[in-house]
Formats: structure tokens, sequence, C-alpha cells
């Protein structure tokens, strides 16, 4: 087997150090593990190991295949050990000054022709290499926990590094079965610059009181199919881990406000409620079991009042249907009657703006989200404007509940929770191709495999509607007056165009 890298080192036998060298042994190299810690290596090698005697148990390798693994990887004591690598992976502790003294003792060791790279996830690459002698020789190869499962590398070009190296390091990470992504040295790269859309978003809508965590929760994965709702997966990563990277990546953008922390989480932090492994954060667990509260029940009225949908909803040949299967009575006049319930369908407005530009009663006015086709929902969510009266909040509640499909009422806010989840995600992945951070098309596999969102951005705003994004964030930006929601060129042009955003570049 002939493999890109035929012998590596990996420097740092901590969790990523572990993963590096095991996928890097089982594409056929040879590999020293080395770390500072006396035993550290050796712990690390017998980790691996005891990972492949499990895949042998399981079925998923032959004996002689792990023999083969297990003379191909060895400990060592020291760098000096590393005099023959043809690469060399770093992924010790997150330290610019100890990667640096790290490399630059590196350089004194290892061949002229080798290739060094740093697994950093948050620091410049670029800097890293400032005091090497030969920074064109250096990358950034940043893979994810847990390394064999998280099956995608960023390949970080600094400002110095010599092209045709981040091609040999795409090649070789392809041969340890994982895909490669190419990206600039910018903030966060490429996954963590585009995941910053959701959570932080999602902390946003809660810190306006327009919805509870639980709720945010479900409208997000029962409405536009994440797998996890934005505060489980911050419990599931911890707060401590996840708050510094968001002010982190804020202050790298010179407080770009797109990326604002919340004080949501900062409070958290502080509080020690950092997620699950603290028993406490956006939920409690117990032994390990996540607590949900129940949702209350949606009220059932034996009478609804006759509805009548604004001209100007959102996919309203869709609502019109869906309120007629569900049993309502529809009024067709131009205006609604005295005591119709009023169904407006706002894109980034909130309900009250549209009621009170349209001149409806707001009284009797309530919104839905239609950005989703309902079929393709598992939820359906409302919003009244402040003035609603309970009676006919409560008849639009029983209506849409009528077929028992979920519903959620949440306070009236531009753009409900999914548009404004979506949009963010959507528009920061349209300026991330605006930027030339990454191809689109790296953009959407990174995403993917290292976020795990059921499509890549760009994807998931061709499926909802360029137009439809740039509508929603154009009219945010006019509720709230906030640069936050401003919509990347990339996405103005596409959108204003009805061009699809995958991989088109201009
Ligand atoms: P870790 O704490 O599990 O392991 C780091 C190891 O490096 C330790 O064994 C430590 O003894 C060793 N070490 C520290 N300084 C050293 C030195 N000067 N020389 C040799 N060994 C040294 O850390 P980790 O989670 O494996 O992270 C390592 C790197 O990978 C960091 O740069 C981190 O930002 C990055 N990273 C981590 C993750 C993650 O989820 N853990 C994901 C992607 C990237």
């Amino acid at each position: 087997m002939t493999v890109t890298f035929s012998k590596i080192a990996v420097v740092g036998a901590g969790a990523m150090g572990r993963g590096i060298a095991q996928i890097a042994a089982q594409a056929g190299s040879e590999v020293l593990l080395v770390d500072n810690q006396p035993g550290a290596a050796q712990r690390g090698l017998e980790a691996i190991t005891a990972q492949w005697t499990k895949l042998q148990e399981k079925g998923k390798l032959d004996a002689a295949t792990q023999a083969a693994l297990v003379t191909r990887l060895h400990a060592v004591d020291s760098i000096q050990a590393l005099a023959d690598c043809d690469l060399v992976v770093e992924a010790v502790v997150e330290n610019l000054e100890i990667k640096r003294a790290l490399f630059r003792d590196l350089e004194s060791v290892v061949p002229a022709s080798a290739v060094l790279a740093t697994n950093t996830s948050s620091l410049s690459v670029t800097a890293i290499a400032a005091g090497l002698a030969r920074p064109e020789r250096f990358a950034g190869y940043h893979f994810f926990n847990p390394v064999p499962l998280m099956k995608v590398v960023e390949v970080v070009a600094g400002f110095k590094t010599d092209r045709a190296l981040c091609d040999r390091l795409a090649a070789y990470a392809r041969e340890m079965g994982h895909s490669a992504v190419h990206t600039q040295d910018t903030p966060g790269f490429i996954v963590n610059h585009a995941g910053r859309g959701y959570g932080t978003e999602a902390l946003r809508i809660a810190s306006e009181g327009v919805a509870d965590f639980v709720t945010i929760d479900r409208i997000l994965r029962d409405q536009a199919g994440f797998r996890l709702g934005p505060f489980e997966l911050y419990d599931l990563t911890a707060l401590d881990v996840s708050h510094p990277v968001m002010e982190s990546i804020y202050h790298q953008y010179y407080e770009e406000s797109r990326f604002r922390p919340s004080v949501i989480t900062a409070q958290r932090l502080a509080a020690g409620a950092l997620g699950r492994k603290t028993g406490e954060g956006f939920y409690r667990y117990v032994d390990g079991a996540q607590q949900v509260p129940t949702e209350p029940p949606a009220p059932v009225l034996e009478k609804l009042p006759p509805v009548w949908v604004s001209p100007r909803a959102a996919r309203r040949p869709e609502l019109l249907r869906l309120v007629h299967n569900l049993g309502a009575q529809i009024e067709s006049g131009a205006s609604p009657s005295s005591n119709a319930l009023i169904l407006v369908a706002p894109l980034g407005f909130d309900v009250t703006t549209v009621a009170a530009v349209d001149r409806l009663d707001a009284t009797r006015t309530v919104g839905i989200d239609m950005l989703v086709d309902d079929a393709a929902t598992k939820r359906r969510v409302l919003a009244g404007t402040p003035a609603t009266r309970r009676d006919m909040r409560e008849a639009a509640h029983a209506l849409f509940a009528r077929d028992g499909k979920a519903v959620s009422v949440i306070r009236d806010s531009g753009g409900f929770v999914t548009q404004r989840v979506v949009a963010t995600i959507v528009n920061i992945a349209s300026d991330m191709c605006q930027q030339q951070v990454c191809s689109p098309a790296d953009l959407e596999t990174a995403v993917r495999l290292g976020l795990g969102y059921p499509q890549g951005p760009l994807a998931m705003g061709d499926l909802y509607g360029p137009t439809n994004m740039l509508e929603v964030l154009f009219n945010m930006q006019t509720v709230y007056g906030d640069p936050r929601y401003r919509p990347s060129p990339w996405l103005r042009r596409r959108g204003a165009l009805g061009l699809s955003l995958a991989h088109q570049e201009d």
C-alpha cells in the first residue's frame, strides 16, 4: 500500500492525538506518538490498541490486520526520535507560545522535506508559523473529535503555506478515510465559522423572551430537521468549551455583530451550569437522563370562528388548503368579517407590524410561520400581537392542532424561530462564500460532516428559497435595525435573481 506520508509523528497523545495516530496507522503509515508528560505516549498507544481490539471483537478488523497495525504504531520519549519523519502533526495544548516553541524545536530535528501541521482549532495558523525558518511547509490540519468518527479534516493554508503541500495533506486525509476541505486561515476556519449562526441566533431569540429553551429546541428539531436543538447541543458540548469559542470568534472578527455572544451563556458559565457534565445546563440531568418538561396540551374547541387569510400570506395556497383540511370555514371577502380569526404569515416581519401596516384588527390577528412546507414539518408555530384576544389565540391553537400535529405558540418577534435561525445560518455561509474563505462545495461538505446539519447551509438556503431568505433578512433588519441581519452581497445577488446558492461562484 502506498501512502502519501509513509512515516509520520503525532505530538500530543491526548484525545485528538490518539485519534489522528489511529487513523494514520490504519491508512498504512508508520506512526510515532510523542508527549511531554512521562508515560502519556505509552498510555495513548495502549488506548489505540484497545480500540483496535474492540474493532476486532466487533468483526470490523481481522486479526492479521490488527497485528500489522500494532507493529506500525510506536510510543517514543522525545521529539529527537522524529528525525526521519516526513509529516509531523501537532495536537498539544491550545496555546500559541507552546505551539510556536514546539515547532521551532521540531524544525531543527526533522528533515528539510518534512511537512509540519497543527491541529489547532482556534489559533491562527499564520501566527503559529511566524517564527519558523520555513513557514511554507507548515499548514493547519484540523480534525474533529472523535477523530475516527468525524470524517472531515480542514486543511488550512497559512499566509506563506505552499499550496501544493495542502493538496498532499488533502490526499493523505482521503487515505485516512476522511473528506478533506480547503480553507483560508480565517478565524474558526470553515466549521466553527459556519456554526456561529445556529446557537447565537437561538440565544438571541431566548434573550428576547420569544420562547423558552425547550420550545426553541422543539421548533428547530421538528420544523427544520436539526438532530439536536441548540440548547441540547450547548449542554452536550458544555459551556466552558462553547462560550469561550463564541467570545474568541467574535473578538477575532473585530466585534462583528453577527457573532455577538450572549449574556445568557456568560452567566450560566459563571454559575457552573455547564451542561450534561455538571448535571445542570439548559436542561437538568438525573442519572445522566435529560429531564424534559411535558408540553402543555392544545385547547380543544367545539366551535371555531370563520378564518380569513391575508392575501399577503406566505405560501397562501398551501395555508388555505391546510385551514380547509382542518375543517375551518374560510372567508373569501376582501376584508375579514367582524368575528373572523385573521391569519397572517409573514416572512421576517413580526405579526404586530403586519397587522398595523395592513390595517387589520390586531385583537383578532394571529400569525403562522409558513416558511417551511407544512407537509415537511412536524410542528406549527403561531404568534399573536400583544393585543390578540385570548379566545382568538386559543381558536388558532385549537385549529392548527386538530390533526394531532404539535403546535407551539410563541411571543411575537420578527421572523419567528425557524426563519431567524435558518436565515442567519444561510447568511453567514453566504458571507463566507463572498469572502472566499473556501469553495461553496467545501463549505457544504464541512458543515454536513462537521456539524451534522440536515443539509449544507447553501442547500438549506435553496430548500427554503434564496429569495425568501433575502426577504426574511431585509424585513428583520427593518424590524430590529440591527446590522447582524444585513444580507451578505453573495445572498443578495442570488436571492434578487432567484438563483440557486449551491456551487455558484462568480
Ligand atoms: P488534550 O489535553 O487531550 O491532549 C493534549 C496532550 O498534549 C496532552 O497529553 C499533553 O500532555 C500534551 N502536551 C502538552 N504540551 C506538550 C508539548 N509541549 N509537547 C508534547 N506534548 C504536549 O487536548 P486535545 O483535546 O487532544 O487537543 C489537542 C489540540 O487539538 C488542541 O490544539 C485543540 O485545540 C485541538 N482540537 C481539539 C478538539 C477537541 O474537541 N478536543 C477538536 C479539534 C481540535
